[in-house]
């Protein structure tokens, strides 16, 4: 019994008399016991989130640290996997094309993590039609796709699903990033099936239900994606979109619509890294 638990029996002992200071003992001995229980059985079932592959860095234009500062962060956090995804050349102030032609120079690994270079390219149109070339998407290691409002030419909901649609099929796309974001209104039991099909992940961002960026349709959306991905037993990848280190797997955001969709832990490729590897053939 802890310190705490005494210090509680000696204000019960003088403030009642001795049968119900028993009684009361007896339910907080209980109480007590039953509360350690959960807590040793919640940190025997909780997972470990081992990846985050949604970043950026100075070289994005409007991050605010390098590359070496959020691999460190990413290996105290206790991370095996990390992605640094710059937005492509459509988002003001990004990295010029040469950045990403010359990420060969880049060691893949860093503090004990496994670095995967990538881009978070544009999808600009409802033909799906991406801000980079396919030379350039071989040079990466992974590639998310995202709609940016202020590089999207819109459509109706069908043709957006339709444009969409197109990426997820597109070979050297694994992620759809922030797809709940309401930029585009969206068919997401559409998606969710296309991506099972092609074995493309959509992404449940953090950043966007940040109050700070006012996507209010984001939480909703992104519940409708967790229910329809339990539904299809699809997986997903949880992106933090950090655009400074101390971001890195923050998630937070995101658990209470996990917990609210009941979403199960399998399906969830962040605790996963090699079946996350595995399933987009990195
Ligand atoms: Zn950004
Ligand atoms: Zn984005």
């Amino acid at each position: 019994m802890g310190v705490q638990f005494k210090i509680v029996e000696e204000v019960l002992r003088r403030c009642f008399c001795e049968k119900q200071f028993f009684r009361i003992l007896l339910v907080c001995q209980n109480n007590y016991l039953s509360l350690q229980e959960i807590q040793t059985k919640n940190k025997e079932t909780m997972k470990k989130v081992l990846l985050d592959i949604h970043t950026h860095t100075i070289a994005s234009g409007h991050g605010y640290s390098t590359i070496q500062e959020m691999a460190h962060a990413a290996a105290e956090k206790g991370l095996q996997v990390l992605g640094i995804t710059e937005h492509g050349p459509s988002v003001v102030g990004t990295c010029p094309l040469t950045y990403f032609r010359n990420m060969f120079v880049v060691p893949r690994q860093m503090y004990g993590i496994r670095l995967l270079m990538g881009c978070e390219v544009n999808i600009l149109d409802t033909k799906g039609t991406l801000d980079l070339d396919d030379r350039t998407l071989d040079i990466l290691d992974i590639a998310i796709a995202s709609i940016h409002r202020n590089c999207w030419k819109g459509g109706t909901k069908e043709e957006n699903t339709e444009g969409v649609k197109a990426v997820i099929s597109h070979p050297k796309i694994h992620i759809i990033g922030h797809p709940g974001d309401g930029t585009a209104e969206l068919d997401f039991e559409a998606l969710v099936l296309a991506a099972k099909e092609s074995h493309t992940l959509l992404e449940v961002n953090n950043h966007s239900l940040a109050p700070e960026r006012k996507k209010t349709v984001a939480r909703d959306n992104n519940l409708e994606i967790l229910r329809l991905c339990k539904k299809h037993d699809v997986p997903v990848i949880l992106g933090s979109d950090a655009h400074i280190s101390f971001q890195i797997a923050d998630y937070e955001r995101i658990m209470p619509l996990l917990t609210e969709t009941d979403f199960p832990d399998e399906l969830i490729m962040n605790y996963w890294p090699d079946k996350f590897l595995e399933y987009l053939g990195i």
